[in-house]
């Protein structure tokens, strides 16, 4: 960490105004960093403004997924102290709630799918309940009639990633990060072994360290060498919302079924999401796709047919050839990844501002983030696409 030698306050610049790089720049600049936090367009309106918002640490653990369960478990632990400071900070409510989440199997297909990834959760120590399709009905009267059976998580919870992202502008800014919005970081310059800024068009700001935070156009970014490269793509989504009556809800709980999700929100809003297409940065809405949404969550849920479309959107997770984040550093001193996140940006908020700052600040890494560095792709190059 060659600026310590210096009494200058760090110097950073931070590629990417999401939930990764305002948190990061927020906990940066309240620890006395000279902060700028450049974005392409609006801060926050990327794949931070687009989620569902599920803290979904538990039932969304695949096989193959130990080592981010258990980074997702910590993150998950750290929310609700998360959560509070921001609100004490900004005054913000960022919407986190806490009711759980139940899974639920329609079929006799579904429901011993549900069997295996229950058994493999439980395996690993996630808290999960099984429940009857009647037992789920009394939680959520309005889940359909005759399910097959059902789980319940009590830790899988939500936040309102909207709120949250104003919430973490309002608390970078008032720690002194400055964040120049419509600023595109075109490339970053290095020096030797390593980096000294990032240009945007003419205009080049210096940095002791830059953080790549720049979501599903990580890879896009001109001037480092294919080693410091994250392997990072876009993969769409597209989620629609409907209106509930926000004092007589359809739900309270979040719900899974298969290849849908509904996450109701104190306003009323019911998100159902989400496709997962690779389909590069296309921005179209199909018919393909609501459809599937719309009737997914109609076999569970019969009551959405009554409710009004309150809007449609599409987003880009950042996603890497193993869908974990990329975090920490790289071959090039004081360029720092924080990307990668694919879909659980927002439940790795937490642990990514606090880690990634940390390691900005001491050169530490953190136990958690270890398994998550750049290093882990650098021998299979060849495959990036
Ligand atoms: C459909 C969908 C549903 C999701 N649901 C969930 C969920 O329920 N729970 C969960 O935990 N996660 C979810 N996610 C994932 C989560 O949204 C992301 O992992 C997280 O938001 C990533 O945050 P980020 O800050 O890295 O990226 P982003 O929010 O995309 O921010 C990156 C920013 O970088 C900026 N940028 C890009 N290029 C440049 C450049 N050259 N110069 C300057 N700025 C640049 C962009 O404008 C953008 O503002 C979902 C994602 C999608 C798409």
């Amino acid at each position: 960490m060659t600026h310590l030698l210096s009494n200058e306050p760090r110097k950073v610049v931070i590629i990417g105004a999401g939930i990764c790089g305002l948190g990061i720049g927020w906990r940066l600049a309240s620890a006395g960093c000279q902060v700028k936090i450049l974005d392409r367009a609006a801060a926050g309106q990327g794949a931070s403004w687009a989620a569902a918002g599920m803290l979904a640490g538990g039932v969304e653990t695949e096989p193959g997924e130990q080592a981010l369960h258990k980074l997702n478990k910590i993150s998950q632990a750290l929310w609700p102290d998360f959560a509070s400071e921001l609100e004490a900070e900004t005054g913000q409510d960022v919407g986190y709630r806490s009711e759980g989440t139940l899974v639920v199997a329609s079929t006799r297909d579904d429901l011993a799918k549900l069997r295996f990834t229950y058994d493999f959760q439980t395996g690993l120590g996630i808290d999960l309940e099984w429940l009857s399709g009647e037992q789920a009905r009394a939680r959520e009267p309005h889940l359909r009639r005759g399910l097959a059976g059902a789980v319940f998580s009590r830790d899988d919870h939500q936040v309102e990633n909207r709120n949250l992202t104003t919430a973490l502008q309002i608390a970078a800014e008032a720690a002194g990060c400055i964040l120049l919005e419509n600023t595109s970081a075109t490339l970053v310059q290095t020096k030797g072994d390593r980096v000294a800024g990032v240009w945007a068009k003419e205009t080049f700001f210096p940095a002791d360290d830059v953080v790549l935070a720049a979501g599903a156009w990580s890879h896009t970014i001109e001037g480092l060498p294919d080693n410091a490269r994250p392997p990072v793509r876009p993969v769409k989504g597209q989620l629609l919302s409907v209106k509930m009556d926000p004092g007589a809800p359809l739900l309270n709980h979040v719900i899974w079924s298969s290849g849908i999700y509904l996450v109701p929100r104190l306003d009323g809003r019911l998100i159902i999401g989400a496709t997962v297409e690779e389909r590069a940065f296309n921005t179209d809405l199909t018919a393909g796709g609501l459809l599937a949404l719309l009737e997914g969550a109609w076999r569970i849920v019969p009551g959405i047919e009554e409710l009004p479309i309150d809007e449609t959107w599409v987003g880009f997770r950042p996603t890497s050839r193993d869908d974990a984040p990329i975090l920490g550093p790289t071959p090039i001193k004081g360029l720092v990844m924080a990307t990668g996140h694919h879909r659980n940006g927002v439940l790795l908020a937490p642990v990514t501002a606090n880690a990634v700052s940390e390691f900005v600040l001491t050169g530490r890494i953190r136990p958690e983030i270890e398994p998550f560095q750049l290093g882990r792709f650098i021998e299979s190059r060849a495959c990036v696409s």
